[in-house]
């Protein structure tokens, strides 16, 4: 079957390695990969590139999914989904890698390579020590059949190398870099097939990526010095490369390459961090070029609707964590109730609170807490205000001498039986009277409330709180103070 894309038809992929987490700066490589094909009506691949055995875990395939899942990604083809130009893990295209390979030997365009690990290794060593370029010299190239078909015969193992033409210029017009020349004499003889049977990464992508039918190849900007030799197997299988577009890799704030030394790196770290799925993709987005950071949030819908890759800067994108989190304040107070919420729930589930409230409740205390909160994880403070009435001693109102505080909180709790319901115009009835009562005001006067019914001094609105607390439960709480006064 010829899997490749109609002529126009846009197919792109997001091709990791799952040997580990998904890092933030491979979740943007995705994410341009989804806007891309998105903006053009286009079809998104995932495709697994696990042929590193050793390295490559279901766990981390799993976590990479959900943690794209998690961020608003969806693949039109993949592992899990299927499609037609499948299958979509390498491991499950060795036999396609290698009747390529063999192909190509055939064609007199790659040949088998008998040099041992131990051989390659000394002679590196060699090159170095005598200023030479590191690079396969191209001894098995002029082996004679005979001599090929003796070394076979006598069971050595061997790869297969590509034989790279001399003198030819690869040039390709990168969509963000753009010019890019390179000569084929900078490169030597390189591996297609490994001794173990297993691809090398360079022909197993551009082996799938042919068969695959993708159209642009959008990925990070580490990949350049791929690209040459990408573009020269394409040549030899005779076929036209995709379009490429290489973005810059993601520093920390040192100017050095966002790694754990600079915090959290993973998806799924931010995600138990507390950050939304909206403000990750919104600040990596932005760390492209593509929207504003500090202008209007924008949903994916309005990403993709402002995504152009011609537009992504080619300057290094520098991570600041104190932006993502304040960008992240930003979406928990602009987001709708029910997105926070159901964001929420995993968290709500941790805490141990999600059966405590109905709907209505949950929705009224995540309102109340918005507003002082950076990370989804800050809520867990609100939700105790709820949970837990406070545990107060002597100590609690400091500053505030006993019968002062005494007489706040009850007036106050007389003020609230006066009443009808202590929503937030009755709370406010209720203030005002006893403020006027009390002769107290102000900075005091709250304060008191405040430790009172919530145990701390900070914390949202007592007009927020007081009425999801409900009437009953702020007089006893206030009646429980008295008793420590
Ligand atoms: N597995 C490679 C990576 O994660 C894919 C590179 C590519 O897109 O060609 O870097």
């Amino acid at each position: 079957m010829d899997h490749s894309a109609p002529m126009g038809r846009v197919r792109v992929r997001f091709a990791p390695s799952p040997t580990g987490s998904l890092h933030i700066g491979n979740a943007r490589t995705a994410l341009f990969n989804y806007l891309f094909a998105r903006k053009n009506g286009g079809t998104f691949v995932l495709r697994l590139e696990d042929t590193d055995r050793a390295r490559s875990e279901e766990r981390f395939e799993t976590e990479l999914m959900e943690s794209l899942r998690w961020l608003g990604i969806r693949w039109d083809e993949g592992p899990d989904v299927g499609g037609g130009a499948g299958p979509y893990r390498q491991t499950e295209r060795v036999a396609l890698y290698r009747a390529l390979a063999e192909q190509l030997v055939r064609e007199g365009k790659a040949y088998p390579c008998f040099c041992t690990e131990e051989e390659l290794e000394a002679r590196r060593k060699d090159q170095l020590a005598r200023g030479l370029p590191p690079g396969y010299d191209g001894r098995c190239r002029a082996l004679t059949e005979g001599e090929r078909q003796q070394r076979m015969a006598e069971g050595k193992p061997y790869t297969l190398r590509f034989k790279v033409p001399p003198g030819e210029a690869v040039a390709f017009e990168d969509a963000i870099h753009g010019p890019i020349t390179f000569t084929s004499d900078a490169l030597t003889d390189f591996i297609l097939i490994r001794s173990n049977g297993m691809a090398s990464y360079n022909w197993a992508v551009v082996v799938d990526d042919a068969k695959m039918g993708i159209t642009h190849v959008i990925r990070g900007d580490d990949h350049i010095s791929n690209t040459p030799k990408q573009i020269l197997l394409y040549r030899a299988l005779g076929l036209t490369p995709p379009r490429y577009a290489h973005h810059p890799l993601i520093l920390g704030l040192d100017g050095k390459r966002l790694s754990k030394r600079h915090g959290a790196t993973a998806v799924s770290q931010f995600r138990r961090e507390g950050y939304l799925p909206e403000s990750l993709a919104f600040y990596l987005v932005g760390l492209g070029g593509i929207v504003a950071s500090d202008g209007p949030l924008k949903g994916m819908d309005e990403i993709v609707e402002a995504f152009d890759l011609a537009r992504v800067s080619r300057a290094a994108a520098v991570f600041d964590h104190k932006k993502l989190l304040w960008i992240n304040g930003r979406f928990i107070r602009e987001l709708p109730i029910d997105t926070l919420l159901s964001h929420l729930a995993p968290f709500l589930e941790t805490w141990g609170v999600a059966d405590r409230f109905d709907r209505e409740t949950l929705a009224a205390i995540v309102a109340c807490g918005r507003d002082n909160a950076q990370t989804l994880r800050d809520f867990e403070a609100v939700f105790r205000i709820f949970t837990e009435p406070p545990t107060l001693d002597g100590t609690a109102f400091e500053g505030v001498e006993r019968e002062t505080a005494r007489a706040i909180l009850e007036i106050f709790a007389e003020s609230c039986h006066q009443v009808v319901s202590l929503d937030e115009e009755g709370y406010i009835t209720a203030a005002k009277a006893a403020m006027k009562r009390s002769g107290q005001r102000g900075r005091r006067f709250f304060m008191t409330l405040r430790k009172a019914i919530t145990g701390t001094d900070h914390g949202p609105e007592l007009a927020k709180i007081l009425p999801i607390l409900g009437k009953e439960e702020v007089i006893k709480r206030l009646k429980g103070a008295l008793e420590t006064l």
